[in-house]
């Protein structure tokens, strides 16, 4: 195999559009095929005197758990989007977030985490992380930097934000939080799921890690699960080593594959989700019948300015959330009325995506705007559908809700 891609340590001299389609690619020397093959062995043949060997090793191809050739051209594309030194790819984002945690901290380390976070990060700093492994963690409103140096201790190694929080679209100062967390002798991890390159790159601003699903924007089509974390060679070298290699969630290699290939058009992608976005929270925030709409682009957004400045001219990201002026009945009811976005969990797939959150839905849900607590929220993930079209069916659903005419029920489904 060789690469075809731009060197590695050139992909700053290339723009993110360049990157993302030759990044990592590697042509197959085997067949002169021109895209990386999927290649589905378990093992890898081993040197002529393999007695020595570290068999833990992620420096060679030895054992598909260690790291194989999907997994390595889908890590040197990610390393180089997000600007980083290195890349280790997981089978879920959720094992990337577990897997760093299980290699930063130990019994009686102290964490300061958002307290609007990904449901499974909520769980495992409420419950499972100080239940098992003795680690301390407090919740803090992250968009407040004082709140979260007041919230430093001695023995806190890590700081864990999300740059959009799921689901209120709370946006953290990432200079800011960087700043805090190296003045205290700890680190910081960041998730970007909501803010994929070239949006926005937290390595930059001073964060030590970036943790993403790549079942989101940077897949996008919906149909492959996988997580990473990116950012200097020593500390991705650990987590590879400490959560991979002997914990075992690495992603397959056809997933790596699917992965690869989707993201190709992330940049692309990208622009179209942001736009739409847009579009759709300011129709949105014009009707009677919403109660509020979260979406930092609104200039209503509490971190308006702070996103304005960290994500540039790029935009704010294609997720939002909002409410009906009304019961979780008639929250229900628009979802059924809708023809185009589809009711499931799940955001940056290239179909737009619906969910109804109760007030009390998920963990956490004490810590997020009165808004959110009083109607509940329906978190929109806007796809790639004609942002028009997407209107005219909010439109026409919220006509039905609002006639409380029986629902007529989707064309497929
Ligand atoms: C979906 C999501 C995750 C978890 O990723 P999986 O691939 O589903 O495990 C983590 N963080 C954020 C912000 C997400 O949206």
């Amino acid at each position: 195999m060789r690469e075809n891609a731009p060197d590695k340590h050139d992909a700053t001299t290339v723009s993110d559009a360049t990157w993302a389609v030759h990044g990592g690619n590697r042509i197959d020397s085997d067949s002169g095929a021109v895209r990386t093959p999927i290649v589905m062995a378990n093992s890898y043949l081993l040197p002529e005197d393999p007695s020595g060997m570290d068999w833990s090793t992620a420096d060679r191809l030895v054992y598909t758990r260690n790291g194989a050739l999907n997994q390595s051209a889908l890590q040197d594309k990610l390393a180089a989007l997000e600007g980083g030194e290195a890349a280790a790819v997981f089978a879920t984002g959720v094992a990337a977030l577990h897997g760093t945690f299980f290699t930063l901290l130990r019994p009686g380390d102290h964490v300061v985490v958002s307290d609007v976070t990904y449901e499974a990060v909520w769980r495992l700093f409420d419950e499972l992380l100080p239940e098992r492994m003795g680690v301390e963690a407090t919740f803090v409103d992250a968009s407040d930097p004082s709140a979260v140096a007041v919230a430093m201790r001695e023995n806190t190694k890590l700081v864990h934000v999300e740059v959009i929080a799921n689901p209120t679209t709370r946006v953290a100062d990432i200079a800011a939080l960087a700043q805090i967390a190296h003045d205290g002798g700890a680190l910081l991890s960041v998730d970007s799921t909501f803010t994929p390159p070239p949006l926005y790159c937290p390595l930059a601003d001073g964060a030590d890690l970036v943790i993403h699903s790549l079942t989101k924007y940077i897949n996008g089509h919906g149909d492959a699960m996988g997580g990473a974390v990116i950012g200097g060679s020593e500390l991705v070298a650990r987590v590879r080593g400490d959560a991979i290699v002997d914990v075992g969630g690495i992603i397959s290699p056809f997933n790596a594959w699917l992965i690869m290939r989707g993201s190709v058009t992330l940049p692309l992608r990208l622009r179209q989700h942001v736009e739409s976005a847009a579009k759709v929270a300011q129709w949105l925030s014009e009707q009677d019948a919403i109660a509020y709409v979260a979406y930092p682009g609104l200039e209503s957004h509490p971190q308006h300015e702070l996103a304005r400045r960290q994500f540039g001219d790029f935009g704010f990201g294609g997720v939002l959330a909002f409410a009906l002026d009304g019961d979780s009945d008639l929250q229900n009811r628009f979802v059924a009325a809708l023809r185009i976005a589809t009711s499931a969990v799940s955001i940056g797939h290239d179909e737009t995506l619906i969910v109804h959150v109760g007030p009390s839905g998920r963990g956490g849900a004490e810590h997020y705007p009165e808004e959110f607590q009083t109607f509940g929220h329906l978190r929109l993930s806007v796809g790639l559908e004609d942002p028009d079209d997407l209107i005219a069916d909010f439109e026409q659903a919220l006509d039905a809700c609002a006639n409380s005419a029986s629902v007529s029920p989707r064309p497929y489904a």
